[in-house]
């Protein structure tokens, strides 16, 4: 008994010199370098080819910064194709950290123009372009939508000269390298296969026009508010959906912000914003009137970000409600009434 336990703590022993020489040594660095390069490589995609609708939050945030969560972007995936709704600040990296299939990436839809649903269009488009997209990046939108993405290319047209310059136009085919503006009048619908994808106009006034989408596909569906309060056209676009990612403000967290920047610059802002995005305690007549399935909000204002602050944010919600997170899915299998959700 004795010998085998000698025996095994000269194994330790020998186990933990070793494990001090890998992570000291340059040899036993990049032996260790090795593996993990070739484990992230190899790593599967997060949302693939799916049948039926899935959804990838990107960015859940609205522009109230909040650590670990990006401005908004929707990632919907139908079958093969994958397709975004809006694109703010940071969202392109959690996309890649989440290892969505970017050369797939058909089409952006833009809800409005205001900056955190914008400012990461030239990061899509750059990223999709290097993954191999093989058609040019088309952006929608409603009426502005050729302004702001003429001045994106144009800001970025240098940048892009680099690219195929250091790469050479058979990786980077410069014509792909240039985003598309496709003007989408509110109401209008936009067929794929068996995917449609309708725009509908919301109230986020002053901010005109402003729409949210509906995504169909094999029987399931998925709306997205874009920055929205509640109106009969919002309901009437959310009727009997899936999955519906609304915008939210939590009045009781605004207000003591309001309260604690009185005086301020912040206090007039504060004040100005809560007149241009749903109340959470608007949502339980949302759910009522429109028999949407799961109501999961997005666009947080402002993102919760402690135990506190959720359970303030949660008041009046319809029961089920998801607060979403950066990294979150939402798997909607085709001619099926299951939603599963998968949290980051
Ligand atoms: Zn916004
Ligand atoms: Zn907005």
């Amino acid at each position: 008994m004795k010998k085998l336990l000698r025996y095994l703590a000269s194994l330790v022993a020998v186990i933990i010199v070793l494990a001090i020489w890998v992570w000291n040594s340059n040899t036993g660095q990049d032996w260790l370098l090795e593996k993990a390069v070739n484990t992230a490589f190899n790593r599967p995609l997060t949302i693939d080819k799916y049948d039926g609708l899935k959804v990838f939050l990107c960015g859940t945030s609205s522009p109230i910064p909040a650590p670990n969560r990006a401005q908004t972007c929707v990632a919907v995936l139908a079958g093969e194709s994958l397709y975004l709704v809006d694109a703010g600040a940071g969202s392109a990296q959690v996309a890649a950290i989440g290892r969505l299939p970017l050369e797939r990436l058909e089409a952006v839809f833009l809800t409005h123009f205001h900056s955190d649903h914008i400012a990461a269009l030239p990061e899509f488009n750059l990223n999709s372009w290097v993954a191999g997209r093989p058609e040019p990046l088309l952006i929608f939108g409603p009426a502005g939508v050729s302004e702001v993405v003429d001045g994106l290319n144009n800001a970025y047209r240098l940048d892009l000269t680099y690219r195929v310059a250091h790469h050479g136009e058979k990786l980077l085919p410069p014509g792909l390298g240039v985003m598309q503006a496709r003007l989408m009048q509110p109401g209008s619908v936009l067929s794929r296969g068996d995917l449609t994808i309708t725009s509908f106009l919301v109230n986020h006034d002053p901010v005109r026009p402003a729409v949210g989408y509906r995504f169909d596909y094999r029987g399931r569906s998925v709306v997205i508010s874009g920055d929205a309060i509640i109106t009969p056209g919002l309901i009437k676009a959310a009727m009997e959906a899936d999955l519906m990612l609304q915008d939210s403000l939590s009045l009781p967290i605004i207000k003591s912000l309001e309260k604690a920047s009185a005086g301020s610059r912040m206090e007039k802002i504060l004040i100005d914003i809560q007149d241009y995005h749903a109340h959470t305690s608007d949502l339980s007549a949302l759910v009522d009137q429109t028999g949407v399935r799961q109501l999961a909000l997005y666009h947080l204002v402002p993102p919760p970000q402690n135990a506190l602050f959720e359970k303030i944010f949660s008041r009046d919600l319809p029961a089920g409600t998801v607060l979403t997170q950066d990294g979150m899915i939402f798997e909607l299998p085709a001619e099926s009434e299951d939603i599963v959700r998968i949290d980051p």
